[in-house]
């Protein structure tokens, strides 16, 4: 009998492991199984090598309980170990700086067991003592045990054992760890973490219902997918494959919409299958739906820093070895394997998007709604999937078609184009409520977008930016003449009075909105036009909108929202409206209009006299007082009659509230009274 010390700098490496990786006991098993798959694959490399030349058939790796001496046993029929095998591989744990190095890591416990080659030794993360029987492959091997209790010291025999390969006993004795004797534990940590190992792992037996009672089998309860779909090839493959491994891997979800199938071998190895999942309205985030694999053994289905922040939304597998999971999750951003990796993902889910976009446009029409927020997110989040998603990524008119981003600029270039050569992309948010708008619009000739998705204002914003002299407006931003602005504008044809008479008419008029103000505009519009028509600007529109998206800019959020009430001086009855008013109250209106005007004059008079540094004396300060006071009054009597002789007027008021009624806003008591007096007026 052999008995040393194991080769370890800090003094007692086991209770160390055990207080620090508290959190991840469970992974010892993963660990064990890990190590019993990898000696089985080392007997097949060595056969293809030469250097093995019995049985490969049977590989297997056997997990058992008993729960009366409390131990779990991993057992493999791979390689073995020889004694020295032992010495070199278990005894020595040759590592320096292990004290920082678990303390600054001590709630990684991926970590500390990567960082040391501590596979084997997370097994004391739950058992008191652990044993090793092992006969090596080579011939004429003398079978070994080893067994320590987790201090420093083993003790190692030689033994009786007939099998190849190795078994690994964990006494189980403490307490909180008895969970790893249960049945049903150990059945779904293999499930998790052993699904798809490439060697059949084993776990008692199939179990049948017979009598009133579960019974075994004859049959082994296998439970790994040996090859799973990721490790197969594309073309051996088809569509229903593909779905019933997602239903298998993610059960209860929708069919999902496309999949890719990753494989790559240099500059590293990757292989694995993402879906891109039915999104509805929601970013419903149902991030952590990657499962991370290495060499087919489950790690983890937290992806962060592996998959490009906006690629969290697919789902699926991916595998490989090539993805250091004994470091920290910031570090992990920085390694330059996974760099390359998250941006090959991220080339590859673009291409394949190119693709589908390229060979079967109307899939991928039909999905876009589908798929639609998850571009947009990676588009605004990731430059270099940007580029290439500028070319498949769709736009929708208000009529349901769909076009490519290129071929929508040149179908609207030469009818939409503005006086500054800009290209101005209409498009509605709401296709109910903007109905009149975009109706005037396509009257015309013009193309409206419709751009209701969550997105949309920001992807708006970023297509301006990318695409060189472009715009977008939204329908209702301005009347339709003026909406695409060309060299040939006609001003208005208005004197300053008439001006001042048509704001009050109609301002008078407009029923109390909350949090909304209105401005009168007037538009030399063709008489076939509408007589009125609000409008609101796209500038306060989008920083009332970003203000509802971003924190920080609720100023914009506050202001009440500003309406431009545009009347079309050319329509017959705004002009009706006009002569009507002069002859009733043009007269009252004008002389106060004069008054005003000498009053005004007075006002500057004083204003002007103190021009060469000089103050005011008492006298003419009182003198601009009471001229100041007197304009005010002549304004507001000059209000006053228009406003009073508008309420006389139906049909200033009808015409307000038509064009309320026509942008949706008019309601409650104001809509109601408009009924009235509809009906009144026929
Ligand atoms: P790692 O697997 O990272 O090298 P481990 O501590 O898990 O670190 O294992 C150390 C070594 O012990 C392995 O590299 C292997 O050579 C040997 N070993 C562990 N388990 C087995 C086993 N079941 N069969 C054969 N060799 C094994």
């Amino acid at each position: 009998m052999q008995k040393g010390s194991i080769g370890v700098t800090t003094e007692n490496i086991f209770p160390v492991i055990k207080k620090f990786l508290y959190s991840d006991h469970e992974i010892f098993l993963r660990e064990l199984v890990s190590n019993a798959v990898d000696a089985t694959q080392k007997l097949k490399t060595l056969a293809a090598h030469g250097e093995f030349n019995g049985q490969l058939e049977g590989l297997k790796v056997n997990v058992a309980i008993d729960k009366e001496k409390g131990t779990l046993t991993v057992s493999d029929n791979g390689i073995g170990m020889t004694a020295d095998d032992i010495d070199k591989y278990i005894n020595q744990i040759a590592f320096s700086g292990a004290e920082e190095f678990l303390n600054k890591y001590k709630d990684n416990a991926n970590a500390i067991i990567g960082h040391f080659g501590l596979g084997f030794y997370s097994a004391f993360m739950v058992a008191k003592k652990v044993e090793i029987r092992s006969l090596s492959y080579k011939d004429g091997a003398q079978a070994v045990s080893w067994v320590c209790d987790g201090s420093p010291e083993y003790e190692m025999a030689e033994i009786e054992k007939a099998e190849r390969g190795t078994d690994i006993i964990l006494y189980i004795e403490d307490e909180e760890d008895k969970e790893f004797l249960e049945t049903s534990r150990i059945e779904a940590l293999l499930r998790k973490y052993c699904k798809f190992l490439p060697v059949p792992v084993v776990f008692g037996k199939e179990q049948e219902w017979k009598d009133g009672k579960y019974v075994d089998t004859d049959r082994d309860n296998v439970i790994n997918n040996i090859e799973p779909l990721w490790t197969r090839k594309p073309t051996e493959l088809k569509d229903e494959d593909y779905l019933k491994f997602y239903h298998d891997i993610l059960p209860g979800q929708d069919d999902p919409l496309f999949w890719i199938h990753l494989n790559v071998d240099y500059p590293f190895t990757l292989t694995g299958i993402l879906y891109f999942p039915k999104i509805r309205n929601n970013i419903e985030i149902n991030k952590n739906r990657i499962q991370l694999y290495c060499n087919q053994v489950f790690v983890t289905d937290s992806v962060e820093g592996v998959v490009p922040e906006f690629l969290m939304l697919l789902q699926g597998v991916i595998d490989s070895p090539d993805i250091p999971l004994n470091v920290s999750r910031s570090y992990l951003q920085s390694d330059s394997n996974v760099k390359k990796i998250a941006s090959y993902i991220t080339k590859k889910v673009a291409s394949r998007l190119e693709d589908i976009a390229k060979n079967d446009p109307k899939n991928f029409e039909e999905k876009w709604n589908d798929i639609k927020l998850f571009i947009e997110y990676g588009m605004l989040t990731d430059e270099k999937f940007c580029e290439p998603a500028m070319k498949f990524a769709l736009v929708e008119d208000t009529e349901g078609k769909f076009f490519k981003l290129e071929d929508y600029r040149k179908l609207i270039e030469s009818a939409q184009t503005d006086k500054e050569g800009n290209v101005v992309y209409l498009y509605a948010t709401d296709k109910e409520q903007q109905y009149s708008y975009i109706k005037a619009a396509t009257d015309k000739g013009y193309s409206v977008l419709l751009m209701n998705g969550q997105l949309d204002v920001h992807f708006i914003g970023m297509l301006e930016q990318k695409v060189e002299k472009s715009r977008f407006v939204r329908v209702d931003a301005d009347v339709i003449d003026n909406i695409i602005p060309s060299a040939d504008k006609k001003e208005v044809d208005l004197t300053s009075l008439q001006r001042t008479m048509l704001t009050t008419l109609f301002k008078s008029q407009i029923p109390a909105i909350e949090k909304s103000e209105f401005f009168i505009s007037f538009e030399g519009l063709s008489p076939e036009s509408q007589p009125i028509v609000i409008v609101q600007s796209e500038y306060m529109r989008r920083m009332k909108d970003m203000a509802a998206l971003q924190p920080g800019m609720s100023f914009y959020g506050e202001l009440p929202d500003s309406y431009n009430l545009t009347l079309n001086v050319n329509h017959p009855v705004v002009k009706r409206v006009l002569e009507a008013a002069e002859s009733a109250i043009g007269t009252q209106v004008g002389d106060l209009d004069n008054e005003l005007a000498t009053t005004n004059a007075a006002i500057k008079a004083i204003n002007d006299s103190k021009t060469d540094g000089k103050e005011l004396d008492e006298a003419q300060k009182q003198q601009l007082a009471d001229n100041e006071a007197k304009a005010a009054d002549l304004r507001q009597k000059q209000t006053a009659v228009i406003s009073d002789y508008a309420s006389t007027q139906d049909c200033i008021k009808q015409l307000v509230d038509i064009a309320l009624l026509g942008n949706g806003m008019l309601k409650g008591e104001a809509l109601s009274k408009f009924l009235q007096r509809s009906v009144s007026l026929l």
